[in-house]
């Protein structure tokens, strides 16, 4: 009787195990080498003062790269450079603004005013030449956003051939969460208002973009931005016909509507419901820019665990992290240090653990799984741009998944996560099964003006058409807690989000970080090992746009 009903079961549980939802003793031998105190080791090696802020091209970078060079050697990673060498250089143009050197002027019916630096606008490098400048008239672009699948189209009734574009720097907020992100990025505005012939561009935020301050702006302007650099020498996604590339607080930018005949506030009002309205500013702009060059040396670290099966072996589940921050800048309360201990030591930290876990794995998976430890995220995502388009041996089309781990949050135990990504490939499958064996919960996007799914290395995987996750911690809390978490988070992006003030004094919920470690793991192992790979959903947005699937 008793072999009766267990057969069934042992039958029943047979079956579950084949499905991805699976546990092993592998596996789950695999998640136990996940170690907590290891995130906080290398955390507290990595945002050390001795490492400087670790900017590109200094020293602190180069002992930074040496540390995950060295922990790759450790762990038995192969190294995935013509298997020899875990590095991959990047060579990067940096640009420094000579603030003396540049000029911003209104003209407006013949009288000139003169706008100040620092105080009324900043100039992003121009990295063609040392100096730039463009005098031309002045138009407005809306969001400087041509989205016709979405229904929106700034550009529908403007012409901006030989103008300077005047943008607000973020979308409607009738787009869903993840096109918005997009449509807010620099980078997707430039691309149109080049295609439309515009000479110059000055993009400004609104009062209630909690994204941005204009303090942060004017800091950050200081630190220098890069690009990366071809064979050829010439700097990559970088934008040559826009001559000008400006960033007005919100009360100067109102000077800009004086001749219009337009309120700013209703304009805006007007679009970010989904309404373009775009026109003529009446008004011209003399705009120059100058800009000191140097070119250094950055380095993306690679390490490989080959896969074990015959054909499968030749795709890769890459996962990324950066480990650059923005080195020693402008003083906060009297310190000028960037640790950027969450932002982002916690990253590669959470990443050696996750390499780690799959090295304690009787056998490797089916798919080969890539380590990337990236260079110069801050400065626009640069490091992980330069891999996916300059891949060390391996086929684009053999990238088969990307999953980023940047900053996820973990002051506090994890409940849930929020998976950027989710709902545009097939990597929801493996979220949804990752979440069940560690009991995590999935939320929605919670803040989607945060615009969080541009802002790190899984969007350069997205861009080239690879299915990528970036995974956040949620706000759900115990029932003994005394803090609103969607606040504490909230105001953690305000207050030290890129500033010296990220360091290791803070206090981190290291099983957290484990935790993020354990469910990138098994999402990862998960795509490694299953025969299919992941796929972009049927007609999704980023699919169409970058892989045309
Ligand atoms: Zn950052």
């Amino acid at each position: 009787m008793i072999r009766k009903t267990i057969l069934p079961l042992l039958f029943m549980l047979a079956s579950c195990l084949t499905s991805t939802s699976q546990t092993t003793p592998a596996i789950n031998n695999a998640l136990k080498a996940i170690n907590p105190d290891g995130i906080k080791a290398s955390m507290t090696f990595l945002s050390d003062d001795l490492l400087e802020g670790r900017q590109p091209g200094t020293r602190g970078f180069a002992v930074a790269s040496k540390y995950v060079e060295t922990q790759f050697m450790a762990l038995g990673l192969k190294p995935g450079v013509d298997g020899k060498s875990y590095i991959q250089k990047v060579p990067l143009q940096k640009g420094t603004i000579e603030e003396s050197g540049c000029g911003f002027s209104i003209i407006n019916n013949g009288e000139t005013e003169a706008l100040g630096y620092g105080k009324d606008y900043v100039m992003s490098p121009y990295y063609f030449n040392e100096t730039a400048s463009v005098k031309a008239p002045l138009a407005f672009a809306g969001f400087g956003i041509s989205a016709p699948d979405l229904g929106y189209d700034d550009y529908k009734d403007l012409d901006v051939k030989g103008k300077i574009v005047v943008v607000i720097d973020q979308a409607p907020e009738t787009f869903p969460s993840n096109e918005r992100a997009y449509f807010t990025s620099r980078d997707a505005k430039f691309a149109e208002a080049i295609k439309r012939g515009a000479v110059g561009f000055i993009g400004f935020s609104m009062p209630d973009n909690s994204r941005t301050s204009w303090v942060a702006t004017v800091r950050r302007g200081k630190q220098g931005a890069f690009r990366w650099v071809d064979p050829q020498g010439k700097p990559a996604n970088a934008y040559e016909g826009l001559k000008s590339v400006s960033t007005m607080n919100y009360t100067s930018a109102k000077k800009l509507f004086a001749n219009s005949g337009k309120i700013i506030g209703e304009v805006y009002t007007q679009i970010k419901s989904g309404k373009p309205l775009s026109f003529d500013l009446g008004l011209s702009a003399d705009l120059k820019v100058s800009t000191k060059f140097q070119f250094v040396d950055g380095s993306n670290l690679v390490g490989i665990i080959p896969g074990s099966d015959p054909k499968l072996k030749d795709e890769y589940v890459v996962y990324a992290a950066h480990v650059d921050h923005f080195g020693i800048g402008a003083a906060v309360n009297g310190d000028s240090l960037y640790n950027g201990a969450h932002d982002n030591a916690s990253g590669p930290s959470i990443l050696l653990q996750i390499a780690a876990a799959y090295k304690a794995l009787p056998a490797a998976p089916k798919r080969s799984v890539l380590f990337t430890v990236v260079t110069a995220e801050e400065y626009g995502l640069l490091g992980s741009d330069y891999f996916i388009s300059n891949l060390p041996g391996i086929k684009k089309e053999n990238v088969v998944a990307n999953l980023s781990i940047d900053m996820p949050f973990f002051f506090h135990p994890v409940l849930d996560i929020v998976p950027y990504g989710y709902q545009h490939s097939s990597l929801s499958k493996q979220v949804d099964a990752a979440t069940k064996v560690l009991k995590l919960k999935i939320s929605p996007d919670p803040f989607p003006e945060q615009v969080v799914f541009i802002r790190s290395d899984h969007f350069s995987f997205i861009k080239k058409g690879v299915p990528a996750l970036f995974i956040k911690s949620g706000f759900m809390t115990v029932a003994s807690d005394t803090v609103d978490r969607s606040k504490s988070d909230v105001a953690w992006r305000s207050t030290i989000y890129h500033t010296p003030k990220d360091d290791m004094n803070q206090a981190f919920d290291f099983d957290g970080g484990a935790t993020h470690a354990k469910v990138n793991f098994l999402i990862g192992y998960y795509v490694s090992t299953e025969t299919a790979r992941p796929t972009w959903n049927k007609g999704d947005f980023f699919g169409k746009r970058f892989s045309g699937k």
